[in-house]
């Protein structure tokens, strides 16, 4: 008994309801047996009251009287009294532990029913079922707890989703250069293929490409981590873009490219990770370089907007159409995977680590096109040092 009162909920809240009632009933009980004498001693002398008793020699007279003088009639009223009282008094407790014990049974029962729920649908969650969900009802602290574990299920149900996702994408990048390794080195088994330089510098690539991809990955796991830490300095936004430019241009000159910038020195400074910030803004400009045809222009610009330093990278590229520009910060995303594999290797990684390190730093990027052929620009926003 006592086990199951310990291991139920519901029997605690019953088992603590009754307990209350049962000793308001016993204070009840005490407090007016206490007071009973008193009471009835006024009832009394309220009725023997002068004003109350008829002229001497009627019943009443002689009721004061005896009540006076005569102890026994006295503590005979008094039980008499007291049995009423306490009949009434009995009558009124039954019904009132009557009521409280259905009116506990059923706030205990409502309480427990909230809980098994939410603990039925816990489990089931943890068996991998995330769709579960429980009812709302009300909007007590229950039904606040229950619309909580709801978000809870909800974010589980997305992360796994995500998860899902990654393993999937992940074989499939790792997959596709492994296979053409594959290829190569059974054709050079079975005699297919020449064993010469080609072959060779074939399967090098395909390797280079398969470390790339696995580089990549730790990076973007790092940054994506919650102790990812930023070592915040004072920057001065022109000599990042100057280092940058300086950075990219063998690479712009080699696609005959031309790489421009503007960022007045007078720039307020900002807060950051110079090491992190150059990386994520290379990005953008190697991806500007990529993506633009021999002939085209890069430009990188720094100026001061709304409280913000923001930092665009233009390009009179290939640009990307309204469809793809939501998604082209999300890990694995190319609009054109055969193209951009082939010519640049790229993982569809390089724009979720940007984003990654420029949120850990409070900022903001985006990216905007008129359209596909119309070229595109990437912004980063970050706060200015106050
Ligand atoms: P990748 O390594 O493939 O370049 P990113 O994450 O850097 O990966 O970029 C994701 C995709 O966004 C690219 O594959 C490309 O399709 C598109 N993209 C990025 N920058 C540009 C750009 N400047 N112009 C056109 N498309 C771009």
């Amino acid at each position: 008994m006592i086990a199951y009162i310990r291991s139920h909920l519901g029997a605690k809240l019953f088992i603590s309801y009754l307990a209350i009632i049962l000793i308001a009933l016993v204070v009840l009980g005490w407090g007016s047996q206490a007071a009973l004498p008193s009471s009835f001693e006024r009832h009394m002398l309220r009725m023997m009251a002068p004003a109350n008793m008829m002229p001497a020699g009627d019943a009443p007279h002689m009721f004061g009287w005896q009540y006076r003088e005569n102890l026994e009639f006295r503590t005979q009223l008094f039980r008499d009294y007291r049995a009423g009282f306490n009949d009434a008094l009995r009558i009124a407790g039954l019904a009132a532990l009557g009521t409280a014990v259905v009116l506990s049974f059923i706030v205990s029962r409502g309480v427990t029913s909230q809980v098994q729920a939410m603990s039925a649908a816990a489990g089931r969650i943890a068996t991998g079922r995330y769709t579960e969900r429980v009812h709302v009802a009300g909007t007590d602290e229950l039904s606040g707890l229950a619309s909580r574990f709801n978000e809870m299920a909800g974010k589980l149900e997305e992360v796994e989703a995500m998860r899902r996702r990654l393993i999937a994408d992940v074989s499939h990048e790792l997959r596709t250069p492994l296979t053409a390794i594959q290829g190569s080195v059974e054709g050079l088994i079975d005699g297919v293929l020449p064993a010469s330089n080609e072959t060779y510098a074939q399967i090098h690539a395909e390797t280079k490409r398969l470390g790339r991809l696995v580089e990549d990955l730790q990076e973007l796991s790092r940054v994506e981590a919650p102790s990812f830490a930023i070592e915040k300095q004072s920057l001065a936004p022109a000599a990042l873009v100057k280092t940058v430019i300086k950075r990219m241009s063998g690479p712009a000159a080699s696609r005959g490219v031309k790489l421009e910038w503007e960022a007045p020195a007078e720039l307020p400074e900002i807060l950051g990770d110079q090491d992190r910030l150059l990386q994520a803004l290379s990005n953008l400009v190697n991806n500007a370089i990529q993506y633009t045809p021999e002939g085209g222009l890069v430009s990188v610009a720094a100026h001061s907007s709304n409280g913000d330093l923001q930092i665009s990278v233009r390009d009179t590229g290939l640009g990307i159409s309204a469809e793809h520009l939501p998604h082209i910060f999300d890990r694995f995303y190319r609009i054109d995977k055969s193209r951009s594999r082939q010519e640049s290797g790229g993982s569809g990684i390089g724009l979720t680590i940007a984003r990654a390190i420029v949120e850990a730093h409070g900022g903001r990027i985006w990216a905007e096109s008129p359209g596909p052929g119309k070229g595109s620009t990437f912004f980063i926003a970050l706060p200015i040092a106050s």
